[in-house]
């Protein structure tokens, strides 16, 4: 019976050290905009804002 939970507490400080890693962050400061297929950054207000209009167009980038 104890041998299952003497594995348990091997386990939790490697998903401790999973969570919010730094680098790993950057994946979640863009998505795929599911009106317009446009990558959102997510940094960016304005994109945000105008992704949310119901049918709207994929917004100009001019970089
Ligand atoms: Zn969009």
């Amino acid at each position: 019976m104890l041998d299952p939970a003497v594995k348990g507490y091997s386990r939790p400080p490697v998903i401790a050290a999973r969570r919010g890693p730094p680098a790993l962050r950057q994946c979640c400061d863009s998505y795929v905009c599911p009106v317009c297929a446009q990558v959102v950054e997510l940094t960016d207000y304005r994109q945000v804002l105008w992704h949310q209009q119901p049918g709207h167009q994929p917004m100009d980038v001019e970089d």
